[in-house]
């Protein structure tokens, strides 16, 4: 791209209720856009007043997303990075808090020459810079999409949506687009396809003074075309702009939808980009795959938020990426680790092939946890702990192996006998809980000849972390006379990453988050192998008998 070339703007937002999946919408737009051989990025508003979610429950908002340089992001982020394989920064999120923050920070040092500070226009002005901060983010982009979280017609949006409006005006109409996400709604009492919701909500969009560009209709089945026409005239969209998006199996199918639909060739054309021929065959294959495997896996999360399936939205993700390059589909068995606490783990875990413990913080359902750990150890059944995961292994093998009794984290126990996961040392004088923690990207070096070697193919790599507490180096020497192996190590503070077991086939913890790096068609190969050995399991413990693969 040279110098003259104007970055083209994509504003996502979304009408009628929430959850109508604009971080999919977005994340596949930008997807056949790069298809197209553009250089495409995704920022993220979200209108609330938290500075960023790392302090938020994750019944409030599930997981928290980390990116390489530490940011704690909202989770649409991970959608953007699979979909779309770039890793985004932390300018590729920003919340109300942020902004506010900001703006406040410099009317503190005086930089507003006594003037009175409003909404508009400082708070809209320093949307505007966040705006144009991540087209230029690096190397320079084509197209940069921006998805306002929230519905429209909340009163926490209108600064977001005031700012796009001054901003499209500022950039020109050929360099900006709004697309706008709405709901169609069936209503069985009247058997009947209802358009009002989105006339409504497109209302609420031209009074603040923006014009939709196009509407993407969410739809259980289908969207007859008179409805599209009704609905065009009703909200001033081109007929051909208002597109069905039908419900769909993977939300991996959602970029093939909108390309069977046209919606990329529409923004090509309304915005005067220069693209090529997409190129969609490896997605095409790899949603093929999804739909069609040769066989299947169980593989039980034990966790706290089980009931909660987004905290553990990446975990999930990654392991649709890793069911593919295995040709298999795994089957999440979700087991609160505070039931493991009350019955026997062999009443859960007995039709599973393989134990993944997620991170977490807290001391509910930690011994559950444990135990089940234990259950994975003996039974030499795959094991996978990531982060509190890796925490709770190496506290199950310092207790029932290496018999150092009351073996704890001192996050759950400060005055235990043994903290074999102990603070680390940069925490101890940490006052503030808000973006504190060990984040972002850290090097690894990895022990030749592991089970990590093996999967990462490398002996350097660098994962995202997310954490307090640590594996204690005081007991390293002990745990490792006993059998464990430290596979992984940060080289600059010396601190365990990675520990696996001898005597087992595939027992892995990682301080890390490895699901935060595996992308759509670039499965994690930890995530990998572990369903690999998963399958192993599965295929000695129960043979199969005539080819019957599991598969209904
Ligand atoms: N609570 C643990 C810590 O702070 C683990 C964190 C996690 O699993 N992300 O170290």
């Amino acid at each position: 791209m040279d110098g003259e070339t104007q970055t083209k703007y994509i504003f996502v937002t979304g009408g009628v209720v929430s959850s109508l999946g604009k971080g999919i919408a977005s994340a596949s737009i930008g997807r056949l856009l790069k298809a197209r051989g553009l250089r495409v990025t995704i920022l993220k508003f979200d209108p609330y007043i938290n500075v960023d979610p790392g302090t938020l429950s994750p019944y409030q908002h599930g997981e928290v997303y980390v990116t390489d340089d530490g940011a704690e992001t909202d989770l649409d982020l991970g959608h953007y990075e699979r979909f779309i394989d770039e890793s985004m920064s932390k300018k590729n999120n920003a919340t109300t808090g942020s902004i506010y923050y900001t703006v406040i920070r410099r009317e503190r040092r005086g930089d507003y020459l006594g003037k009175t500070v409003q909404v508009i226009p400082h708070i809209t002005d320093e949307i505007k810079r966040r705006i144009r901060n991540v087209a230029t983010d690096g190397e320079p982009r084509e197209v940069v999409i921006v998805e306002v979280g929230g519905t429209v017609g909340d009163i926490e949006s209108l600064p977001f949506l005031e700012a796009i409006r001054q901003f499209c005006l500022e950039q020109g109409h050929e360099n900006c687009m709004n697309v706008h996400l709405t709901l169609v709604p069936y209503v069985h009492a009247a058997g009947e396809l209802k358009t009002k919701p989105t006339q409504h909500s497109v209302m609420r969009l031209r009074e603040i003074g923006i014009q939709p560009d196009m509407l993407l209709c969410r739809v259980e089945t289908h969207l007859p075309e008179e409805l599209r026409e009704k609905i065009g005239l009703f909200c001033s969209v081109p007929k051909e702009f208002v597109v069905e998006a039908r419900d769909v199996e993977s939300i991996y199918e959602v970029p093939l939808i909108f390309e069977e639909k046209g919606v990329a060739d529409k923004i090509v054309e309304r915005l005067h980009l220069h693209g090529h021929e997409p190129d969609l065959k490896a997605w095409r294959e790899f949603v093929y795959r999804i739909k069609n495997p040769s066989s299947y896996v169980r593989i039980a999360i034990c966790g706290k938020y089980t009931e909660l399936h987004d905290s553990y939205k990446s975990i999930i993700e990654a392991f649709v990426h890793a069911g593919v390059e295995n040709d298999a589909r795994v089957e999440l068995k979700w087991v609160a680790s505070e039931v493991l606490e009350k019955r026997p783990p062999e009443d859960y875990l007995s039709d599973v092939s393989g134990v993944l413990i997620p991170g977490g913080f807290g001391e509910r359902g930690i011994e559950g946890k444990i135990r089940a750990i234990r259950y994975a150890r003996e039974n030499k059944m795959p094991f996978f702990g990531i982060c509190l995961g890796l925490q709770c292994a190496v506290i199950e093998f310092a207790r029932n192996v290496c018999k150092l009794e009351g073996a704890h984290s001192s996050e759950f126990k400060d005055d235990t006998e043994h903290p074999v996961i102990d603070l680390l040392p940069t925490q101890v004088d940490v006052e503030n809980l808000g973006g504190t923690m060990r984040l972002g990207a850290y090097k690894c070096e990895i022990k030749p000849g592991t089970l990590a070697h093996k999967a990462y193919g490398t002996t350097q790599i660098e994962e995202r972390h997310r954490h307090r507490y640590e594996f204690n180096n005081a007991y390293r020497k002990q745990l490792e006379e006993c059998g464990l192996i430290v596979s992984g190590v940060n080289p600059e503070l010396d601190l365990v990453e990675i520990v696996e077991l001898r005597d087992h086939p595939w027992f892995l913890g990682v301080q890390f988050h490895p699901e935060l790096k595996s992308r759509a068609l670039r499965a994690h190969p930890l995530f990998r192998d572990f369903v690999r050995a998963a399958l192993e399991y599965k295929h000695r413990v129960e043979p199969e008998e005539n080819g019957d693969n599991g598969l209904e």
